[in-house]
């Protein structure tokens, strides 16, 4: 079975990050992005820290779970 890149846990169902290539579980980043856990942080940072500010991305973060 193989292994998440991200946490090691062995799973039959593992994503592959579009933007580094990293192959994870659904507990180690976003199915329906397509990101890692790291990857999806970094976009957070890019894309809406401008505009937002930490309380409020820590809501975007817990809406995803
Ligand atoms: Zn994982
Ligand atoms: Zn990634």
């Amino acid at each position: 079975m193989p292994e998440c890149e991200i946490c090691g846990e062995e799973s039959d169902k593992l994503i592959k990050c579009k933007s580094c290539g990293a192959k994870f579980c659904e507990d180690c980043g976003s199915v329906i992005e397509k990101r890692c856990e790291f990857c999806a942080e970094e976009e957070i940072d890019d894309d809406l820290v401008e505009d937002l500010d930490e309380d409020l991305i820590e809501g975007v973060e817990k809406d995803e779970e």
